[in-house]
């Protein structure tokens, strides 16, 4: 029986490790923010952006962004149908309302066209999120929150690594986000990071972040709002710190995964894999083909065969709106269709190419049939 392939595992080396250890060996008192000042200085650096604050996770750097922007009940959010509930979650926490519109075909991101139709008076955000590490159309999106006085936010949970213009995925909208979570490219177990170069929405965030309480206040236990508990502690920044030094090799060897899929799949007909537009680099978070309708392929033949040959294999998607949760969208084309014939790939730093050789196996055995 051949041995199972995974579809994500951390790199891990001695380098984080040893953070890690002198983290909990002398990570204390004074020194109980040392990691996380440095993984934030380190982050942002890479980023090119002027402020961060390292969360516990990316779900509530946007929860604390958004109540942030002020978004609360009887507002509005639009974002991708195609997405995790993630991006999702908070809006529905703050009282407001998604509104969930179709992807484009190509990129699987939001269809510009289709946010602006969505823009309301009550619309109070538009949330890009690169998916899998492709990049949305960000001059587009931008464009039409100027014009509406709309903020876009970038969820680039998916996204470190992707570059936009020269401009890293996650620095151009009025904040971004990240997460560590440890099947994304950068981990710490878990966590996330909120970035921003705007000074007075950093500051309310950093307030929010520590229950309300302003950094300038010199009474203790004296909040001016009801804030949030979403901080990092300093043992995982301690492990985010060593993966920040490895960022360019992290980035490059899921580069590099993506390249020998896309160099032996992209030559058979019927196949799409992430894409990368001119002016654009790909993070390659999640390595995903979609199959074209006419091969007949389905996701629950791919499942099953991934299955057969001891591999992992990820479903697309599910849209959103056709959770129990949300109600259903079915004008969403785009995001009803691809995933019924799409599938994420195993994509881990320590795969071989032979790993990746049986992957491509499986798909172009489904090819064939
Ligand atoms: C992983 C992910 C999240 C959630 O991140 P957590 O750190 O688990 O909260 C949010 N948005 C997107 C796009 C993601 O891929």
């Amino acid at each position: 029986m051949s041995a199972r392939i995974h579809y994500t595992k951390p790199s891990i080396t001695e380098l984080e490790i040893g953070y890690a250890t002198d983290a909990a060996a002398n990570g204390w008192g004074e020194r109980c923010y040392e990691y996380i000042q440095r993984f934030e200085d380190a982050f942002k650096s890479h980023l090119g952006i002027k402020y961060a604050i390292a969360t516990s996770s990316c779900t509530g750097a946007l929860h604390m962004g958004m109540a942030a922007l002020g978004i609360g009940p009887g507002d509005e959010v639009i974002l991708a149908d195609t997405n995790w509930i993630a991006s999702a979650a908070p809006i529905v926490h703050l009282g407001a309302h998604p509104v969930f519109v179709d992807i484009l075909s190509d990129s699987w991101c939001l269809d510009p066209e289709k946010v602006e139709q969505a823009i309301t008076p009550r619309t109070k955000a538009i949330v890009a999120v690169h998916l899998y590490g492709n990049l949305c159309d960000m001059a587009r999106l931008l464009a039409i929150g100027e014009k509406h006085g709309i903020p876009v936010i970038e969820d680039a949970a998916e996204a470190i690594g992707s570059v936009y213009r020269d401009q890293r995925a996650g620095s151009m909208g009025r904040f971004g986000t990240f997460s560590f979570h440890g099947t994304k490219t950068l981990t710490t177990g878990e966590g996330g990071m909120f970035v921003t170069n705007d000074p007075e929405l950093y500051e309310h965030v950093l307030t929010l972040s520590n229950h309300g309480r302003a950094r300038n206040q010199s009474r203790q236990f004296w909040p001016e709002v009801v804030g949030f508990k979403y901080k990092m502690s300093n043992l995982q920044a301690a492990i985010g710190y060593g993966q920040m030094q490895r960022i360019d090799e992290l980035t490059t060897r899921k580069r590099q995964i993506l390249a020998d899929y896309r160099n032996t799949l992209s030559t058979h007909a019927g196949l799409a894999i992430n894409p990368e537009p001119a002016g654009t680099i790909n993070g390659a978070w999640m390595p995903t083909v979609v199959f074209a309708p006419e091969t007949g392929v389905t996701r629950e033949q791919l499942q099953s065969a991934f299955a057969a040959d001891h591999i992992d294999a990820r479903v697309f998607f599910h849209p959103l709106s056709s959770l129990p949760p949300f109600e259903e969208r079915r004008g969403n084309t785009n995001a009803f269709d691809i995933p019924g014939r799409a599938i994420n790939l195993p994509s881990y730093h320590d795969m071989t190419v032979s790993d990746q050789e049986r992957v491509m196996a499986v798909i172009l055995s489904c090819l064939d049939k």
